[in-house]
């Protein structure tokens, strides 16, 4: 069978788990904690980063610190995971779901002007596939208009925009290390802070509200409350294996490469003769690998195939299921109607497995599946 996706776990993983549990410190802000921001830092030259529990805190901090509040509006795309939408909606803040563009599936950057009123505090874009949106247009609307950018780049982490590291081109980008995503740590994510005036406060969010991290450092005796905040911080544990991950940054991203330029050389004869669409990649963006979509022409046509993978033993998932036509976007008072290339796509998209540890067989073998499926439909 062709799983979905599977992360790839080494004895370097194993042996830097096991020197964390012998460490002592179980909690967070570890040894590998401070290894991860180190390579972050020589890596990306990110030197802010905090690390979270999820990708999903890593958004609800960057709500926290934007200061966002009741009736605050937030445009945000709707082709996307539940967890951008209620890191805000958890401060009261109202979504104002934009359509997406065709080509990459990120938000219609063209749209969101018409979106925006007097009440509008922040725009949450989301680098979908790890395809960055287009940042640079968005941030110039956001700073004629005044407003914020918070970067969902779950899926995003080493994707450049214009030669620019995803994450660090908005006031926070937000990664995610779950188990799905390219670089791992079972679950966890990290916030960029992009602007260092944020720093302070982001530090005490992270710990309860307090000014723990002072006394780390050794700069207080004794830490008190501050301002609100949640336990944002992850076990060191777990950062041990995001810092094995990232010694094999290079091994990682090339082979997830690999797979997905295999599928996008086989799948080439199929999108000539109008059977799908490839995955799309700009001109201004260079790809971690992160996912492999293919556009079909019709809902039909995307549960055969599906049903027909999965007799070959391939699983496929179809994306989102798009979020202001879900229960909880009806529940909201938004219309079906209100993001028509977004309903359409979300009934047409399919992935297709995609994992690291996928070998140019395995690849060859699903690629070469969903042209004779297709070409025998
Ligand atoms: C995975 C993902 C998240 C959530 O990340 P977790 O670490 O699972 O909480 C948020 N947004 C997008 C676009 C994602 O793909």
């Amino acid at each position: 069978m062709i799983r979905f996706t599977k992360s790839s776990v080494t004895e370097l993983e194993e042996k830097y788990v096991l020197d964390a549990l012998k460490n002592g410190s179980l909690s967070g802000d570890g040894k590998y904690t401070s290894k991860v921001y180190e390579q972050f830092k020589e890596r990306f030259g990110i030197d802010r980063m905090l690390l979270t529990t999820s990708g999903t805190t890593a958004l609800e901090m960057a709500s926290i610190l934007i200061d966002l509040q009741e009736g605050d509006e937030v445009i945000v795309p709707s082709f996307t995971f539940s967890s951008t939408v209620n890191a805000f909606l958890l401060r009261g803040a109202k979504p104002i779901f934009c359509d997406i563009r065709k080509d990459t599936m990120n938000i219609d950057e063209t749209l969101i002007e018409s979106l925006i009123t007097p009440r509008t505090k922040a725009i949450y874009c989301v680098d979908y596939a790890g395809i960055p949106c287009d940042l640079d247009r968005i941030n110039e609307i956001a700073n004629k208009h005044g407003v914020f950018v918070i970067e969902d780049a779950a899926q995003a982490v080493g994707s450049k925009y214009k030669g620019k590291y995803c994450g660090t081109l908005t006031e926070f980008g937000c990664f995610s290390f779950h188990e799905t995503k390219n670089y791992v740590m079972g679950e966890g994510g990290g916030i960029v802070i992009n602007n260092e005036k944020y720093m302070e406060r982001a530090e005490i969010i992270r710990e309860k509200g307090t000014n723990r991290r002072n006394v780390l450092r050794g700069l207080v005796d004794k830490y008190t409350w501050h301002d609100i905040g949640s336990s944002f911080l992850p076990s060191d544990v777990l950062a041990a294996i995001l810092a094995a991950q990232m010694e094999r940054y290079d091994e990682i991203m090339n082979k997830r490469l690999n797979v997905w330029n295999t599928y996008h050389t086989i799948l080439e004869d199929c999108e000539k003769s109008g059977k799908l669409i490839r995955q799309f990649v700009p001109d201004y963006a260079e790809h971690n690998g992160h996912m492999y979509n293919i556009i079909l022409p019709s809902e039909e046509i995307r549960a055969k195939l599906i049903a027909a993978l999965k007799e070959k033993e391939i699983i496929s998932y179809i994306c989102y299921v798009p979020l202001h036509s879900a229960p909880m976007g009806l529940h909201l008072g938004c219309d079906p109607k209100d993001c028509p290339v977004t309903e359409d796509y979300g009934k047409r998209v399919l992935r297709l497995p995609l994992y690291a540890d996928m070998t140019a067989e395995q690849a060859e073998f699903v690629a070469q599946a969903v042209c004779d499926i297709l070409e025998n439909m």
